[in-house]
Parts: structure tokens; sequence; C-alpha cells
């Protein structure tokens, strides 16, 4: 590991700034010590916010080239130093080395979108009702923005969010997950090489969340909340914005409903469900929860699924060819064994897997349950752990039912060769993202964001940077 990447204090207006106490980030498969990192509390956030609201003052004025160049420089060093970046990413995080790789490429995409994105913030100019005036309008960068995320993908969710927000011309606050800061205090480390403005990027771990939450929701100065991560913690976040009316795009829980009809072809299918649910050992936000197979070719799949997932490897990210890696946590294999047992409970039946691997105390078994219904907490909770929860169908219409039959509205997956039923489906089902015959859709053109529960706004896209601008109306006589 590049040492000089791996950085363990706050990073307050360009400097790093110790604390008097400081918190442990372990390596979930070693579950030992990487670093000890400065853990902040509300002074620190307080001169974070402070800084970054000195730093909008400048940075706001910057011409849209300008920070082009400077998110490029940024994209350039990145991509300079992704193997390093990668490398502390499965050390704190677990997954696999070339996950994270993907995971680093993914994010710096983001950034160099928005270098892009940066050049084209354009304004309108509106004819009026009585021809005798104009209507301009401009757009302007909504001002300091508190952005607050999960340990899931510690880099690209910092890179979907600060990207937009600089190209936009706002400055940040930056909160990572306690369970991996090392990512995004590399990122910083990187943004300052390639000469962004200290003040711009602020960044304050913490193993105190709601503290740091508390100081930039109740601050005037931040004008904007970018939160990716859970539902429970996102309302609390809604609620404290609403004090000084901060803007808010959340990023939230889902519950992806997988469909698989009965005229597709099942190898495509079976690929589709393997990358969509064992992805990150199944902790993303927009894993297939809940698979739903039409019963004429139910058994037929579960059997390659079979074969697929005996064969997966488990252990350290950092071996080779391992696909299911640590869990995050105690806490993360805790809910994963709750779920799977009130299933058995209930009736669900393990066809492969169904325990904590006797290799790892941390590692979950990649495991198939069949005879899911919607009873079971599993079909109506995130399970963010490497479990497939099976369900078999008979017609469209019911389907479709129960795949809209939760809060969550995030992802959806379709597998069928019936133009038709694309289009209808398009139309009904409630979720923000739809991969039809494809079971990895977020990329850095397109827009990712959910409905319902699983929040508002969008990352990515022509559509990722209006999170970050206000428009302004000029009526010109
Ligand atoms: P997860 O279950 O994936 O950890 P959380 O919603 O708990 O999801 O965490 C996502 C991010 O929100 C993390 O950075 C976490 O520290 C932060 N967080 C948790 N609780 C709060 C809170 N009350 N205020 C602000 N941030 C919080």
């Amino acid at each position: 590991m590049n040492e000089s990447l791996v950085k363990s204090r706050a990073f307050i207006n360009g400097e790093w700034v110790k604390t008097n106490k400081r918190f442990r980030v372990d390596d979930p498969f070693s579950q030992e010590l990487i670093v000890e990192v400065s853990d902040c509390g509300e002074e620190e956030a307080n001169q974070a916010i402070e800084a970054a609201h000195n730093a909008f003052q400048t940075w706001s004025k910057t011409t849209a080239q300008e920070r082009s160049d400077k998110l490029l420089a940024w994209y350039d060093l990145i991509i300079e130093n992704l193997d390093d970046l990668a490398e502390i990413l499965t050390t704190e995080q677990g997954k696999p080395l070339k996950e994270a790789k993907g995971e680093i490429q993914y994010g710096a995409n983001y950034i160099k979108w928005f270098a892009e994105e940066a050049l084209r913030i354009d304004g309108d100019i509106i004819p009026s009702p009585d021809g005798q005036k104009q209507i301009h309008v401009i757009k302007q960068p909504v001002g300091v923005v508190g952005i607050i995320t999960p340990w899931n993908f510690p880099q690209a969710m910092i890179a979907r969010k600060v990207a937009p927000a600089l190209a936009a011309g706002c400055t940040v606050v930056i909160k990572p997950a306690a369970e991996t800061p090392l990512s995004a205090l590399a990122m910083a480390e990187l943004s300052l090489q390639a000469g962004i403005p200290k003040g711009v990027i602020n960044l304050v771990p913490t193993s105190e969340a709601s503290v740091i939450g508390e100081a930039i929701t109740s601050s005037s100065k931040v004008r904007k909340i970018s939160f990716t991560g859970s539902t429970k913690v996102g309302k609390i976040l809604m609620s404290q914005a609403a004090e000084n009316v901060q803007r808010v795009t959340m990023e939230l829980g889902g519950n992806a409903p997988f469909i698989v009809f009965d005229d597709v072809d099942i190898d495509d299918a079976v690929e589709g469900i393997m990358a969509s649910k064992f992805r990150n050992s199944g902790q993303t936000c927009v894993c297939a929860n809940r698979v739903f197979i039409h019963e004429t070719i139910y058994q037929e799949i579960v059997e390659k699924l079979t074969n697929k997932v005996e064969s997966m490897k488990t252990g350290s990210g950092l071996e080779d060819d391992v696909s299911i890696t640590p869990l995050i946590n105690q806490a993360g294999i805790d809910k994963v064994k709750r779920l799977v047992q009130s299933a058995k409970d209930k009736g669900a039946k393990v066809i492969v897997g169904g325990n904590v691997s006797d290799k790892h105390n941390q590692i979950y078994e990649p495991t198939i349950l069949t005879d899911v219904s919607f009873d079971m907490d599993i079909a109506c909770e995130e399970i963010f752990g490497p479990v497939l929860s099976l369900i078999p169908f008979s017609n469209e219409e019911s389907v479709v039912e129960q795949a809209n039959a939760t809060k969550a509205g995030l992802a959806a997956y379709v597998y069928t060769d019936d133009r038709h039923r694309i289009k209808r489906l398009s139309e009904q089902i409630e979720s923000g993202m739809i991969g039809f015959n494809e079971g990895i859709i977020s990329n850095h053109m397109a827009p990712f964001g959910g409905v319902k529960e699983s929040g508002m706004g969008r990352e990515g896209s022509k559509y990722g940077i209006s999170d970050y601008l206000d428009i302004k109306y000029l009526c010109i006589k």
C-alpha cells in the first residue's frame, strides 16, 4: 500500500488537522487495526463549514473552465494512483480487489463527466407574455454542501457527489462513514495535489455521526445536504434539514425486484442475477433483493444458480479469484443471520449456504433460499448480504403488483424478450431505475436515483448537476 496516501487526520481548509480523540479503522478480513483516525466533533465540523463558506466566496466566482481543469487534474491523479487507491479500499472495506479497482474507475468517471458538464451550465432567454421585457434564466451554485456517505462504496459515493458540487461552483464538507474514512482521505490528498484550492473540499471523519449531522443541518451557511445511506437516517436528516430549509438529495435504501419471465435466454438471466446479487458480497442498495422467477423455468434456474453459487470462492479481498469477502462488521452478519433464520422458520428452504463461513466469522456463505414468501422479513427488508431469495410467480399482473408492494423504489430488473412487455413494465414498475435484460446498470452517464422512500434527486448524467444549482429569474426591460 502507498503509505503517502494513507492519511489519518481530518482535512480542513487544506490542512491535515489533528484532534485529541481518535477512532480505530480495522481491516474486516484480518480484523486488525489499520490506523487510528482523527475523531471530529462539533468544533471541527464548524471549522470545516466556516472554511467551506469562505472558500465558496472565491470558488463560486471561478470560470467554468478553471473548475473543469481542476476536476480533470484530480481525475488524472486518481487514475495514476488507481492500484493504490483500490488496495486502500479493499483493506478498509473488504471487497475483492478487482471490484475495488472497478469502483475507483467508476468514481473517477463521475469526476471527468462533471468536469465536462461544468462547461455546459447554460441559462435561457424566454420571450415574455407582453413582449416588453425579456425573461432571463441564470444558474448559480447553491452554496456550501454537506455530504454524508456510506461504507459500501467509500470512494465512488464521494466522487459522485463532490464532482457535480465542485463543477457547479459549490464547496463541500464531507462526513465519510466511520468504517471507511481512508478512501475518502486519500481522495482529499489527491485533490490537494491537483490544486483544488483550500477550503473547497473539507473532510471530517468521526465516530459520532449524529454530532456532525446536527452541526451540518443546524448551520445556515450550509445550503444543501447530499446523503447516501439508510432510509431511517435519511428521514432524520430530512427533518433536521427542514430547520434551515436546506435542499436535499437523498439516495436511500432499496428492495430491488428481479423478475425473470419464461421467454428469456436462461443462461443470460442467470448471469444477470449473479452479477446483480453478489457484487460487494450483496452489500449494495441496487442488489437484487427479491428474485421472481416464472414457475415454468423456476427449477432450471435454481439448478443453474446452485452450480454457480457452489463454486464461488470466499476469502480475503486481496486473494485472487475471490468473489465473497467479509461483510463490513458484526452487525452486518447478525442482520443476515436473523433474516435467514426467520425465513427458514416460516418455511423457506436453504439450497446452498445458509451459515456463517467456518473459515471466517465475518464471511457469510453465498446462499440460495427457495420458497420465499411475502410474510418473511427477508422479502421486505434490504438483505445487504450474499443471500438470493427466490420466489416463483405465474403471471405478469401479479408479479408487478408484488414487485411494487414495498415502500422502496430504487432499482428493478426485468428479463424478457417481449418488447410489448418491456413497454408496459417501463411504466408500471415503481422504481427510479430499471435494468431490462441487464443486471449492472449504474454508470456516470445515467441518472441514478430512486422514487418513493428510496429518495429524491439524481446523481450522474446531464441531470446530476441540477441538484447543485439554483435557478434565478431576471426580468429585464
Ligand atoms: P448503513 O446502514 O449503510 O451504515 P447509515 O444510514 O446508518 O447506513 O449510514 C450512512 C451514513 O450516515 C454513514 O456515514 C453514517 O455514519 C451516517 N449517519 C448515521 N446516522 C447519522 C445521523 N444521525 N446523522 C448524520 N449521519 C448519520
